[in-house]
């Protein structure tokens, strides 16, 4: 008896040592229950990969002289601080995106020549005399010289005599609503917008408030002092001087590296950057006569629309069939991103496995674009280590145990590893487009999508970024240098309330104003029913389709990167002026606004003026569109 009980003794204490040791915590020690090998991983047999190892270069900044090539034409940005803290990226970033055509300079001489000048990131006082007398002069020989950031000393040339500087200034309204640069702007969320949230922090962007005025007060803050000011020089000239870095608020954007500044932070409007950098454009075309702007919408629609589906629940895997049949008939394209999910944990069973190969099949059957959306789907993505690179199915497991806790994950492991298994079952192109879960977004994501093989993410809310504009990417998120990846930020989406059949008319609103100036609205919708969210799709497609290009964020993304690299310039002629468009390789669908008295007078099937816009079919390698002049 003593035997059998010392046995049994021996047993539970071998028990609970085993399970002391053996069995995972979470963060407080927890213990937490393990999902055993046999269930947990679906095995694809005698499949390994990515065999290559990922290797993210280290970063570089990015050199302002790759901007200060090519034909002098547009917005000549004369660059008074090429160092470290000077954030023109965030300028030339912005001015790509809005199709506001531009020339980095250094030399005033050489900028000067251009009718329209920004000089940046702004003008001391104590610049050297020469240099400072020619900028000052130059909106009295009737050019336009946009500043921002002025001190006391030159003030008086853009209209001011007091300025300070403060971080107190949270919102922004127009003043000045019959401003021709300003008309457009008729919504509540355009005339006052947002730069922090005062509720989070205490303080807010660094801003410059402006006071005694001579000229106009276009913009305020809320204490009554101007933060873009104008003034009206006899021979035509004008000078515009904001209140803020518009380079550095312009990256802090893309970077998601903002004060929260969204009033409302999805499905609704929320345009703080486009007005801003809308108004620029003003500047520019109102203030140059050759002013020709490069549009944001293939076909010269009026909105680009990306319908996104995100399959993270098994049922999903096999309702997306039902949309993408839906979306094919009405000869649609949309993006699938698909949780790459071979492990069984806390989330969900391992439903990628046989089954779910076919209907990805199916899905790039139908024309589709695959796209990944992680392995584990952890909320906490944003603070995966790094990893190595050399994360491989079957043996990488990240492993979500709760909603706090996912062990194994890696930031490069969750993009290769789904990558490769995408890759290898479709035989569509090659997956370029991610979507984290939950959006949890490392600091680390746009050189670690560079670096295994992506090109496009969609992983931000447009009211988050305050942009409802694509954009491109920086190392680290952060201010230094750009990367060839771009971001395709989500408008609408399916989870808050009311359902979502029931909020298509406030969806149709926001697209109609984004529309007006041709905006992105990317809509999320995951295919774990097929009633209202299904109804709300048709909805929105039978409403909108006809005024957008519909697209997958693959095919959106391949024409933006490459418009990000075209060039153009104005020469003059006998009756009117040459556009002449250079194009690294065939380009498609770009549109040019021009200004309304030009008349294209060359004759190609694949050119078509509507108004003041010209829509250019096909261009290969560059081409000369002939403009006759009332
Ligand atoms: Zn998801």
């Amino acid at each position: 008896m003593k035997i059998v009980r010392n046995i049994f003794v021996f047993v539970m204490l071998f028990g609970i040592i085993y399970f002391l040791f053996k069995v995972d915590r979470d963060k407080n020690g927890h213990f937490i229950a393990t999902v055993t090998a046999n269930d947990s991983i679906f095995i694809f047999p005698n499949l390994k990969g990515p065999t290559d190892s990922t290797v993210i270069k280290p970063t570089h900044r990015s050199s302002w002289k790759k901007y200060s090539t090519g034909p002098s034409f547009g917005v000549a940005v004369l660059l008074l601080d090429t160092g470290k803290e000077s954030n023109w990226m965030g300028l030339v970033h912005a001015f790509k995106t809005f199709g506001i055509p531009f020339k980095l300079y250094t030399n005033v001489d050489s900028a000067l020549k251009s009718d329209v000048v920004y000089a940046y990131p702004s003008i001391d006082a104590s610049l050297n005399p020469t240099i400072l007398a020619k900028l000052t002069n130059y909106p009295q020989r009737g050019g336009t010289l946009i500043a921002q950031n002025i001190e006391s000393g030159i003030s008086q040339v853009f209209g001011f005599r007091a300025s300070y500087g403060t971080t107190h200034n949270y919102k922004i309204r127009i003043a000045d609503f019959n401003n021709p640069i300003l008309k457009e702007f008729n919504d509540s969320k355009e005339r006052e917008i947002s730069l922090a949230d005062p509720k989070l922090f205490k303080e807010s962007e660094g801003t410059y408030n402006y006071s005694n005025l001579m000229g106009n007060p276009l913009m305020v803050y809320p204490n009554g002092m101007a933060f873009l000011t104008e003034r009206d020089y006899p021979g035509g000239g004008k000078a515009y001087c904001f209140g803020m870095d518009l380079g550095y608020f312009s990256l802090t954007c893309n970077d998601e590296r903002g004060l929260e500044a969204y009033r409302t932070y999805v499905n609704s409007y929320e345009p703080t950057m486009d007005v801003i950098f809308r108004i620029v454009k003003n500047m520019y075309t109102m203030n140059s006569k050759t002013a020709v702007t490069l549009g944001t919408v293939q076909e010269n629609k009026k909105l680009t629309l990306c319908i996104t589906h995100d399959i993270d629940y098994w049922r999903s895997m096999y309702n997306e069939l039902k949309y993408a049949e839906m979306e094919r008939k009405r000869n649609v394209s949309a993006t699938y991103f698909i949780q790459v999910k071979y492990l069984q944990d806390w989330n969900d069973l391992d439903y990628f496995n046989d089954s779910a190969v076919v209907a990805l099949a199916e899905i790039d059957s139908l024309k589709m674009e695959v796209a990944s959306h992680s392995i584990s789907h952890s909320r906490q993505y944003d603070v995966f280590p790094l990893g190595k690179g050399n994360e491989q199915y079957p043996t990488y497991h990240p492993l979500v145990r709760n909603i706090k806790l996912t062990t194994n994950g890696t930031v490069l492991g969750e993009l290769r590893v789904s990558k490769f298994l995408l890759d290898h079952f479709d035989k569509g192109p090659k997956v370029a487009s991610f979507r984290p879960g939950h959006l949890s977004l490392p600091y680390s994501l746009p050189q670690c999508l560079v670096a295994t093989g992506y090109k496009y993410s969609s992983d931000v809310t447009a009211n988050d970024v305050l942009t409802h504009m694509p954009y491109q990417l920086n190392y680290d998120r952060a201010y230094d240098e750009e990367v060839p990846a771009w971001e395709f930020p989500i408008t609408i989406e399916d989870e808050e309330l009311p359902q979502m059949d029931k909020r298509l008319d406030s969806a149709l609103c926001v697209a109609h104003k984004i529309s007006k100036y041709g905006g992105l609205m990317c809509v999320l919708i995951h295919p774990n029913e097929v009633d209202y969210k299904y109804k709300f799709e048709v909805g929105l497609l039978d409403s909108i389709q006809s005024i957008s290009h519909v697209s997958t964020i693959r095919d959106f993304g391949d024409w933006w990167s490459a418009r990000n690299n075209v060039q153009y310039y104005v020469s003059k002629t006998a009756t009117g002026y040459d556009l002449h468009v250079v194009t690294p390789a065939t380009m498609s669908d770009l549109t040019f606004f021009v200004p309304p008295t030009w008349t294209c007078s060359t004759v190609s099937t694949s050119i078509k003026q509507t108004g003041n816009s010209v829509l250019v079919k096909n261009v290969t390698n560059g081409a000369t569109i002939n403009f006759t002049v009332k």
